[in-house]
């Protein structure tokens, strides 16, 4: 079996998969597909070296078939089909205490912290698999971990029927969120600038706009007779658009940041206190969100083939990156990995 090695900023090597036998605990997984996440991106770029232990590999978007299994593991057989919510909590923090696992202070992320799933075998904690019924195919099974960090955002929005939601960015995360608060029965405006996301967006029935060539502002009060936007996601991570999300909504009306910002971005602070608004952190998953992720995807519903724009070989992962830099027409990109 293939195993993607990252060995340092653009740099990828093909090996073995070292197919650890599995401990206790444990499982070996058969992984199908592995889709490409921002993250493995800037993993790529080398900007996160002070996690990843060298060489090793990545990826956590994924989707396969249990191989093996340690001592210990109940509830689950050889042949089970599963995704992961990669994470490995401490259990033993303030946060973990008070049931806030998903962001534990001491939280391993699994595909960073430790050895990801761009290889043929991966082993992982029994604790973090999820069972993937038979009316979903394993590229749809790859979804399920970015459509339950959508599940998780959206949720954590308190969005309801009938509500208007704004989303600022329209890449995988944000399209999966105007999916996600669709099916809520939210109405969704999408904010982007790449002219493939915002058609792409268009051809799944959103309203998407540029915001260069769209007064956003004006745009949302017409669709609230004034009153502004009920949530705002804030899913791309620029400056302009942390200016922007506080213009957006109602009194009351709620903020989700769920972009990583690196650097600190000025915001209007003064919106808060004026229209009494609410922002709202939102970080990874909790099981029900990956929960809710799968039982969404197995409805049929959500058009989520449209969201994978490409299905690549794992020889092919350089590319894969390569395709993501560029920019153009790329959604999520998946890796085959056990061929
Ligand atoms: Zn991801
Ligand atoms: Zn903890």
């Amino acid at each position: 079996m293939k195993a993607a090695y990252y060995g340092g900023a653009e740099t990828i090597t093909i090996g073995e998969s070292s197919a650890a036998a599995p401990g206790a605990g444990e499982v070996r997984i058969r992984v199908s597909h592995c889709g490409i996440c921002g993250t493995d991106l800037h993993i790529f770029h080398g900007k996160m070296d002070h996690r990843v232990r060298l060489p090793q590999v990545i990826g956590h978007e994924m989707s396969g078939t249990i191989e093996a299994l340690g001592e210990g593991v109940d509830g689950w057989s050889a042949g089970d089909r599963v995704t992961v919510r990669p994470l490995d909590p401490c259990g033993e923090c303030p946060a973990c205490k008070a049931g806030h696992t998903h962001i534990c202070m001491k939280l391993k992320f699994i595909g960073i912290d430790t050895p990801g799933a761009m290889q043929g075998l991966w082993t992982v904690p029994a604790h973090t698999l999820h069972r993937l019924p038979d009316a979903l195919s394993f590229e749809q099974g790859a979804l399920i971990e970015p459509l339950a960090v959508a599940c998780h955002d959206v949720r954590l929005s308190e969005l309801a029927p009938g509500e208007f939601a704004v989303v600022q960015g329209g890449g995988p995360i944000g399209l999966l969120i105007a999916l996600v608060a669709r099916a809520a029965g939210g109405r969704v405006l999408i904010s982007e600038l790449n002219p493939f996301r915002l058609k792409l967006a268009r051809e799944l029935g959103f309203e998407a706009v540029d915001p260069r060539e769209t007064d956003l502002v004006a745009c949302v009060n017409e669709r609230t007779g004034g009153a502004g936007a009920d949530v705002v996601f804030e899913v791309s991570g620029v400056a302009a658009a942390a200016e922007m999300m506080t213009k957006l909504p109602r009194t009351r009306g709620r903020i989700v940041v769920v972009a990583i910002y690196s650097q600190p971005a000025p915001v209007h602070l003064f919106q808060f206190f004026w229209r009494e608004l609410k922002l709202i952190g939102a970080r990874v998953y909790e099981a029900q969100d990956f929960e809710k992720a799968i039982t969404l995807a197995a409805e049929g519903t959500l058009p989520l083939e449209r969201v994978v724009t490409r299905v690549l070989p794992l020889e092919e992962l350089t590319e894969g990156f390569r395709e993501m830099e560029r920019g153009g027409e790329a959604m999520k990109i998946l890796m085959r990995c056990s061929e």
